[in-house]
């Protein structure tokens, strides 16, 4: 069994990270799974704990970063959000694709743990279609929104370290261009190393 491809998503509010990893998802089956984070932010209305992340308190928090449970976490807002680290291995382990969508702090991390992970960043066609959005959403009040666009700005100035850019403007699109990037990472000679012993032997 190969090991299987961790792949970091990062993406301003409002982009549509969620809507296009959740689409992929459907795709790759059984093959790809999310990593649901833990954090001590609260739950909002439509949120399940467990589902969209598993909700603890900060003490619970600092003691599965001192016990070392953490594979990356971060300081967002006045909030910690990380990633457990023990189903994350289990399911590379298992030749799986796991998705992390997760702030740029964190991915950062992420890559000191396993440098073979892969980044992607998914970016608004403009500035002024991502500020529409989130208007769209009518979620939040103006100041949010700024706030947003602010925070969205600092984030985009970090997109150039990733490895791939995805430009989410048709939805479709965007799926499309995500499972090009999984398929070529599938099949990179560190990851078919199985595959290639297995012909040869066979020769
Ligand atoms: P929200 O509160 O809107 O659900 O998430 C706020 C930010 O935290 C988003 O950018 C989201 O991607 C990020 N985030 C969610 N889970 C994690 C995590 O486990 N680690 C890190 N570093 N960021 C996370």
């Amino acid at each position: 069994m190969n090991e299987g491809l961790l792949i970091v998503v990062s993406a301003p509010s409002g982009c549509g990270k969620d809507t296009v990893i959740a689409k992929v998802m459907e795709k790759m089956k059984g093959d790809a799974f999310l990593s649901v984070s833990m954090t001590t932010r609260k739950m909002r209305e439509g949120e399940t704990d467990g589902v969209n992340y598993y909700f603890i308190t900060t003490e619970e928090f600092k003691e599965n970063i001192r016990n070392g449970e953490m594979l990356e976490y971060t300081c967002y807002g006045e909030n910690f959000y990380g990633t457990p680290i023990a189903p994350v291995k289990k399911l590379l382990s298992e030749g799986k694709t796991v998705f992390l969508i997760i702030e740029v702090e964190g991915g950062e991390n992420v890559k000191k743990v396993f440098p073979d992970a892969k980044k992607i960043f998914i970016v608004p066609p403009t500035l002024e279609v991502l500020e529409k959005r989130l208007r769209g959403r009518a979620t939040d009040s103006d100041e949010a929104i700024k706030a947003r666009m602010r925070i969205a700005e600092i984030e985009l100035q970090r997109a150039a370290e990733y490895d791939y850019i995805v430009e989410n403007d048709v939805l479709e699109d965007a799926v499309n261009d995500v499972m090009s990037i999984i398929r070529a990472e599938q099949l990179r000679i560190n990851k078919m190393q199985n595959k290639l012993r297995e012909v040869i032997k066979n020769a």
